[in-house]
């Protein structure tokens, strides 16, 4: 190879995943005095680079639901967020009036998209005093085809064509598939982001608002209503009505007993088969039951069909106390959970989504006690209701007419669909790449969504790819699991920022 070529990494997607892909490029390319010529291309459809989907809603009210203490986004250095926090207080605290600066605070994720920016430039700078070359370009990857070469052609939605030798796909978090049925309807939001679209479509204050779903997404959307003044009702229509609980102030350790990985690789040792999500239930039963006076009623503990306000109150109370042991079972497990997830086959990963998620995510993915607080007070005022048994959705050419189980109907004015990301590659109808990806064997479904990668090094397994291919973040969902926390997204971009130099120096 002519040693003046310049080996080119394409980046695709330029959210907290794809960006600290760059950050760990260029520093582990000057650290190891790597001499190949090197040009990163970092695409991204929307006008900001760094802050993606996540952390660029635009709204402060939209605050983080991870404590800041693992938000760094450079690897091993989970307090580096904080530690920037810090550095730059004077001028956050121009901006933030409230902000409290600490490993357990919930900053608005604006201001962690302002950070990941800041450290995007900040490595850009470093790149280009080491002859890396670094293109930003605001456009969407739509195709992409592999040459002869084992290079890769790249097309734009401007019909630009861009070659690289190596392609990350970070591209983040699908909109909701359902209700496709709605989308040419403007009462109708197919999904609760961009803020400012919410806001410009439901200009009337007083207009009623069903926002389908009520997990984290849900609140954002119900967020960015209520802090802009949005005085209609509003009403969570969902199937189950379960609400993310409320985090402690603070992380309270525990003292795990029999869900550790000595104990579930010994049941798999013992019984001489693999791990079944019956095993993982029976043993964090085993560990509740042992930590409770009590014995608790299980079927009572689902939460489905309760009052939600007496719950979301008891809720509150126990974040206060630090006192929901189902929480600091799931958090003490934070870094066991990956290792578990891969001792699960296929099916039963599946099994685990379709059947435990709900009941999982709402004590894993929980929302800060200030989002709670502001919950708890509109479901008190009469603002905002939840209802756990939707069954169907109508436009009667005014208005929607919401239909429940029980027979009985609601009426909503306009509908935000916010009823979770698109699982499988046929259904992100907002990723055509992916789609192109699928139809020329680039890359492969995983039967419990996303795709296939080979999971000691992110590179993709198809059919057709020659290694040159890697993914990161949500289009994994379903292999990996954790991707929604910044914290696993920055541990893989390790592993793949790792293998992709050794491959190019
Ligand atoms: C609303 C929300 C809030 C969250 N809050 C937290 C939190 O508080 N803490 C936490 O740990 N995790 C949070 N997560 C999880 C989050 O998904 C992860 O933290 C993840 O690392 C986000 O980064 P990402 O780059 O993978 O995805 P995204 O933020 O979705 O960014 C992907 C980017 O790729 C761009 N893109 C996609 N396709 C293309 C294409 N073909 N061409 C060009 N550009 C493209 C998109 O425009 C987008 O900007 C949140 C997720 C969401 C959706």
């Amino acid at each position: 190879m002519n040693q003046n070529y310049r080996q080119t990494i394409a980046i695709i997607g330029a959210g907290a995943s794809g960006t600290t892909c760059l950050i760990q490029l260029v520093l582990k390319y000057v650290v190891n005095c790597c001499t190949t010529p090197l040009r990163l291309l970092l695409f991204e459809r929307k006008p900001e680079f760094g802050p993606g989907l996540a952390y660029g809603t635009g709204q402060e009210g939209h605050l983080l639901n991870t404590k800041a203490g693992l938000m760094g986004i450079v690897p091993g250095e989970r307090l580096h967020f904080v530690d920037w926090m810090h550095t730059n207080k004077a001028a956050i605290e121009k901006e933030y009036l409230d902000l409290e600066i600490s490993p357990d605070s919930y900053p608005p994720r604006m201001l962690f998209g302002s950070y990941v920016k800041a450290m995007l430039q900040e490595y850009t700078d470093l790149a280009a005093e080491h002859d890396i070359e670094i293109e930003k370009v605001q456009d969407e990857i739509i195709d992409a085809q592999l040459l002869d070469d084992d290079r890769f052609e790249l097309k734009s939605t401007q019909g630009e064509i861009f070659l690289c030798d190596y392609a990350i796909l970070a591209t983040g978090n699908p909109a909701p598939s359902a209700f496709q049925e709605f989308k040419d309807l403007p009462q109708f939001l197919m999904s609760p982001w961009p803020s400012k679209k919410v806001l410009e479509t439901i200009r009337d204050k007083e207009a009623s608002v069903a926002i389908i779903g009520s997990s984290l997404t849900a609140i954002d959307a119900l967020i960015t209503l209520v802090s802009n003044e949005h005085k209609g009702k509003i009403r969570f229509f969902s199937k189950t009505g379960l609400l993310p609980r409320v985090q402690a102030a603070q992380e309270v350790p525990f003292d795990r007993k029999y869900l550790t990985l000595p104990t579930i690789r010994k049941c798999i040792r013992e019984k001489r088969r693999a791990l079944r999500v019956t095993d993982l239930i029976r043993l964090f039963k085993k560990e509740v039951e042992e930590h409770q006076p009590l014995k608790p009623e299980w079927s009572i503990e689902k939460r489905t069909a309760k009052d939600t306000l007496p719950l979301l109150e008891e809720d509150l109370q126990q974040a206060y106390e630090g006192s929901n042991l189902y929480q600091n079972i799931l958090y003490d497990m934070r870094d066991d959970i990956y290792p578990i997830w891969q001792l699960l086959s296929a099916d039963q990963k599946l099994l685990f989504l379709s059947w435990v998620k709900p009941f999982y995510d709402i004590n894993r993915h929980s929302i800060p006690i200030k989002n709670g607080e502001k919950l708890a007070a509109l479901l008190k005022q009469g603002q905002l209701s939840i209802t756990g048994s939707s069954k169907d959705l109508e436009w009667d050419g005014k208005r929607f007419v919401l239909q429940m189980q029980d027979g009985s109907t609601e009426y909503a004015d306009f509908v935000i669909n916010a009823s979770g990301p698109a699982v499988t590659v046929d259904e992100m109808v907002d990723q055509p790449l992916l789609k192109q990806l699928l139809g020329k064997d680039l890359i492969r479904s995983y039967e419990a969504g996303g795709i296939v990668v080979d999971l000691r090094t992110m590179q993709v397994v198809a059919d057709q790819t020659a290694g040159n291919l890697y993914a990161i973040g949500q289009p994994l969902a379903g292999i990996q699991h954790e991707v929604n926390s910044l914290w696993f997204n920055v541990e893989q971009a390790d592993l793949l920022t790792n293998h992709l130099l050794e491959k190019i120096s």
